[in-house]
C-alpha cells in the first residue's frame, strides 16, 4: 500500500456514503484541493451540496459502481454499512482505504468482540444469540442486567433491548426483530471515553486527546476534552486504540468506545469500534490544527498524518431533532462554533448539526 503513489491535489476522493461524515470530509477534501465524489443511494443526502459530484446508486448497481471506480481516484467510506462485496468489487478497479478488512469485522458485533478478545483486549462478557433458545445460556454467562443487541446494522442504540431483573428475555428478544444478536452484560462503567486515532499507510499513527462522552437514550449527547481520565488509563486508551488499528490493517480515522470502569483488574473494556470518522472527533475541527476529518483525508492520501495537538479545550454538543432551531442563539454565543448538516426535515432522534465551545486549553 505504501508504495502506490500518493492522491494530489486536483485528484478526486470517492466517498462511499452521503451523511455528515460524508459532508464533512468533503469539506476538509475541498482545503486540500482535492474534490469529491459522493456514492449514495439517498437522494437528500447532505454531503451533495458540498461535492463536486455525485451518484445516487444502490451500493449494489454494479455498472454505477464501475462508473464510479472509473471516475475517481481513490476511495473511502462513511459508514460502516456499506455491503463487503460494495468495497471487494471497487477495490478491484481503485485503491480502496480503509480496506475490507477493516470494514468486514467490525461490521458485525460478534466478529468485532472476537477480534478485540483475539488480540488480548477486555470486553464486557458477552455470547452470541443466534436464536431464542441462545437467550437463557447467554444470560447464565452475562448475568442481569443485559443488554441484547442485534449483530449488525445497529447504531445510535437502534437494534438493542435491555434485559433486566424480572424481564422476559424473549420480549427483548422480539424487540430486535429475532435478528442474530450478542448478549452483552450491562456494565457499571463510571465514564465512557473514546480514542481517534488515524494510521497512516505506512503503519505510523497519531492519536488526539481521548475524549469523555456522555449518550442520551443510546445517542451521543457530547464530548468534552480533557477527559477525566488519570494518565495511565489514558496511555492505555491510546494503546488500545493502536492495537485495534494495527490488528486490522487500518489506514484512515479509527475510532474506540470504551468504557471506564471505577475498579477492578480490567479498568478499561472496549465497547465499539468505528472504522472512520466519529461524532467524538467532532471537536477535533475546533480544538485542534488538523481535524479528524482532514487527518482522514491525508492518510489515505499518502501524505503524511497532521498536528493531533490540541489547542483548546472543547465541548461538542450534539444539535438532535429540534435542537437545531435553536441555531441563531448559538452563533451569537462567544467561543461557540455552530456546524450544520442541512438535513431538511427534522425527526426526533436525527443528529441535524453540533456545536463546539472551545476555550483555552488548561492542563496536560
Ligand atoms: P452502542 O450502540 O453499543 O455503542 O451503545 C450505545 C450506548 O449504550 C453506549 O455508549 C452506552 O452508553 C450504552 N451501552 C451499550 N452497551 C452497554 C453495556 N454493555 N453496558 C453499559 N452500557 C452500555
Amino acid at each position: 500500500m505504501n508504495d502506490e503513489p500518493p492522491v494530489k491535489p486536483g485528484m478526486i476522493v470517492g466517498i462511499l456514503g452521503g451523511g455528515q461524515l460524508g459532508r464533512m470530509l468533503a469539506l476538509a477534501a475541498a482545503e486540500l484541493g482535492l474534490s469529491c465524489h459522493i456514492y449514495c443511494p439517498d437522494q437528500k443526502s447532505p454531503a451533495f451540496a458540498v461535492a463536486a459530484s455525485r451518484t445516487i446508486a444502490p451500493y449494489d448497481d454494479q455498472a454505477a459502481l464501475a462508473a464510479f471506480a472509473e471516475s475517481v481516484d481513490i476511495v473511502t467510506f462513511e459508514f460502516e454499512n456499506i455491503p463487503t462485496e460494495t468495497l471487494r468489487f471497487l477495490a478491484e478497479r481503485v485503491t480502496v482505504l480503509p480496506g475490507p478488512a477493516s470494514l468486514e469485522p467490525t461490521q458485525d458485533r460478534l466478529s468485532e468482540k472476537q477480534l478485540i478478545v483475539d488480540i488480548g483486549i477486555p470486553v464486557p462478557p458477552f455470547a452470541p444469540v443466534a436464536e431464542q433458545a441462545d437467550i437463557y445460556s447467554a444470560l447464565a454467562r452475562t448475568g442481569r442486567p443485559a443488554v441484547l443487541k442485534t449483530r449488525r446494522f445497529g447504531y445510535d442504540g437502534k437494534g438493542q433491548a435491555a434485559i433486566r431483573a424480572g424481564d422476559d428475555p424473549v420480549g427483548a428478544w422480539r424487540a430486535i426483530g429475532q435478528a442474530p444478536a450478542i448478549l452483552e452484560a450491562h456494565v457499571p462503567f463510571a465514564r465512557e471515553v473514546s480514542v481517534v486515532l488515524a494510521r497512516a499507510r505506512d503503519g505510523t499513527t497519531r492519536a488526539y486527546d481521548v475524549v469523555e462522552n456522555v449518550h442520551k437514550d443510546g445517542i451521543l449527547a457530547t464530548s468534552t476534552v480533557p477527559a477525566n481520565l488519570a494518565p495511565d488509563l489514558t496511555k492505555q486508551a491510546m494503546d488500545i486504540g493502536e492495537r485495534i488499528a494495527a490488528a486490522l490493517g487500518h489506514v484512515g480515522v479509527l475510532a474506540v468506545e470504551l468504557f471506564v470502569m471505577e475498579r477492578g483488574a480490567d479498568r478499561l473494556l472496549v465497547n465499539e469500534i468505528a472504522p472512520r470518522v466519529h461524532n467524538s472527533g467532532h471537536w477535533t475541527t475546533d480544538g485542534c490544527l488538523c481535524s479528524q476529518f482532514e487527518q482522514h483525508i491525508r492518510a489515505i492520501a499518502g501524505w503524511p498524518l497532521g498536528d493531533t495537538a490540541r489547542h483548546s479545550d472543547a465541548v461538542m454538543t450534539n444539535l438532535i431533532g429540534d435542537d437545531a432551531s435553536r441555531w441563531q442563539e448559538i452563533v451569537g454565543e462567544s467561543g461557540a462554533r455552530l456546524h450544520l448538516y442541512g438535513k431538511a426535515e427534522s425527526r426526533p432522534g436525527r443528529k441535524m448539526g453540533h456545536v463546539n465551545r472551545i476555550s483555552p486549553r488548561s492542563g496536560p
